[in-house]
Order: C-alpha cells, then sequence, then structure tokens
C-alpha cells in the first residue's frame, strides 16, 4: 500500500470533545459554577451536624433580650454617612459629628427624622443596636454641600467622630458616586433589588464594606441582610454558628444563607445586646448565658 492510500486508510478523525470547543469565557464560567461556595457549604454541613441551632439560638436570645421590632430612624443616605461616621469611634462620637453636619449645612428638604425611640413607659432612648444616646430629631444635611465643601473645613466639621482626615474625604467620594451614578444622592431605590444586588451595588462605592452596606440596608429598608461588627463575629463564632476562623467576608456570606426569614433585624439586634452584656470579648458571663448548653466556647462538643 503506497503511503497515499494508507493517509486514504486511516479511520475518520472522532469528532472533537465538546469541552474542547469551547470559548475561554464559556470555559471560565464553567469553572466558576463548579467553584465551591464556602458560605453555602457551610451552611448545610450546620444544618446536617447541629440541626436547628440558629433559630434556637435566636429564639433564647428573644426570651432573655426582648424582640426588638424594625423602625425606620433615617434615610438611606444619611445612615450610610452616619455608618462611615462611627467606623473605628464610639456610637456618641459620630452621632456628635453627624449633627455637626447637619448644623453645618442645613437643609430644609426632607421630612424631619427622629432618631430616638420612644419606650412603651414614654421615655426617649437611643435606637435598638446603637451605642449612642441617639441624635435629636433634624432634617438630613444638605449633601450637595457637603459634597462640595472645601476638604479642611469638612474635617473641621466632623473631627468629634475621629479619624476625620480619613472620613471626610470617604464621605465626600461616596456622595459623589451616588450622585454620578443616580443623578442625586437618594439611595431609596436600594429597597427593590435583592439584597446581594443591593450590597453589591453599595460596596461597589470607595470605602463601602459589607458591613456599612448591611447596616445601611437592614436599618434603612429592613433588608434581610446581617451587619457583622465585633459582638455578632464574637457571639456567632463562640457559639458556632460561623467558622471560627471565618473572614468578616465570609461570615457576612455565611449569615445570608443563615438567616431565618423575616428574622434579620432582631437576630442583628440582640447579637449585639448580647455581646455587649453578657458574652463580652474578656470575660463572658456564661454562668448566666441562655446559650451556654449550646456554645462551642462552653464545650467544644455542644450540640
Ligand atoms: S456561653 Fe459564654 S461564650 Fe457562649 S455565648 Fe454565652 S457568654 Fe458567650
Amino acid at each position: 500500500m503506497s503511503p497515499g492510500a494508507a493517509r486514504a486508510a486511516k479511520p475518520a478523525a472522532k469528532p472533537a470533545a465538546k469541552t474542547a470547543t469551547k470559548t475561554a469565557p464559556a470555559r471560565a464560567t464553567a469553572r466558576r459554577r463548579a467553584a465551591p461556595d464556602p458560605a453555602r457549604a457551610w451552611s448545610r454541613k450546620l444544618a446536617r451536624s447541629r440541626p436547628g441551632l440558629v433559630e434556637d439560638v435566636l429564639d433564647r436570645l428573644v426570651v432573655f433580650h426582648g424582640r426588638p421590632v424594625w423602625e425606620r430612624r433615617l434615610d438611606a443616605t444619611s445612615e450610610l454617612v452616619l455608618t462611615i461616621l462611627s467606623q473605628n469611634t464610639a456610637d456618641l462620637n459620630s452621632e456628635r459629628a453627624f449633627q455637626a453636619l447637619r448644623a453645618a449645612h442645613p437643609s430644609d428638604a426632607g421630612p424631619v427624622e427622629v432618631h430616638r425611640v420612644t419606650g412603651p413607659d414614654g421615655v426617649e432612648r437611643a435606637p435598638h443596636g446603637w451605642g449612642g444616646v441617639g441624635m435629636d430629631p433634624g432634617r438630613p444635611p444638605d449633601w450637595m454641600a457637603v459634597e462640595s465643601a472645601p476638604l479642611p473645613e469638612l474635617v473641621e466639621t466632623i473631627r468629634s467622630g475621629g479619624l476625620a482626615e480619613q472620613k471626610a474625604p470617604r464621605i465626600q467620594a461616596a456622595l459623589r458616586t451616588i450622585r454620578e451614578e443616580r443623578g442625586d444622592h437618594r439611595l431609596d431605590f436600594l429597597v427593590d433589588l435583592p439584597a446581594r444586588e443591593a450590597r453589591d451595588w453599595l460596596t461597589r462605592i470607595p470605602g463601602i464594606g459589607p458591613k456599612t452596606a448591611s447596616v445601611v440596608l437592614l436599618f434603612c429598608f429592613g433588608t434581610p441582610l446581617m451587619p457583622v461588627d465585633t459582638h455578632v463575629e464574637r457571639v456567632s463564632k463562640r457559639v458556632g454558628l460561623i467558622p471560627a476562623d471565618a473572614t468578616l467576608e465570609l461570615a457576612h456570606e455565611a449569615w445570608l444563607h443563615l438567616m431565618p426569614e423575616g428574622r434579620a433585624y432582631e437576630a442583628h439586634v440582640n447579637l449585639i445586646t448580647h455581646g455587649r452584656v453578657v458574652c463580652d470579648a474578656r470575660r463572658p458571663k456564661c454562668g448566666i448565658c441562655p446559650l451556654a448548653d449550646r456554645c462551642r466556647f462552653v464545650d467544644r462538643r455542644a450540640p
């Protein structure tokens, strides 16, 4: 047989495998789909190994601390700026700084907002989960004036909030981003977005992380997100609701999967309260804690 005839006698080549014809973006998409989601994996594992834990913990906290009821206190832009002001400082300082903003850049727009809560006894208190005394009633500042204020002037205005040199440009950048994207400073459109999408929109603003975004969305719109602050993180890790070595990002993601429907506000406020008054960082009062028999800090094998 001549070489030419041998070539002709070769069996026809197998059709190329489907995967070999995938385009690069399709392969990337397939890889992304295949990548395990550690937050989802954790929530499934918890449901298998410690069934009913999240609901049980939240129920016990309600019995111990009460059931706080969600009520909007501030508009979302004010909440965002107040949360930036509260980063790495006491809430008392940030509310002073926010009130200084109102005084320096007053506005007639929008309704007067009432930050404090009036209890059943008629006494005014700070809002749930807030560590300050609550702000006086007032309208939001003139956000355009805040955005365009000379930076040194804004730094002086918010000086009482601490880290003013960092927070002033962060506030102006956030306000600028919102206005450039939306045409004004309002964030009310976020109420119509699914939780993750709304959070992602806010975290695309430079300087806004998942905690700040979750605070704004939970407190202003009741979006089912858990802002993981230092108290929420400590109690969640000690009990074993989230992995002991979880990053803040994973902690936020894990809570997104764990949260029972309709309980996000109550869960957030009660975990903060519990961290402040019972599960202290240095001296947790495990002897009086209603979670003790389910807490992995007390017993590594707690159910
Ligand atoms: S049992 Fe102790 S460590 Fe566990 S949540 Fe309660 S106070 Fe915190």
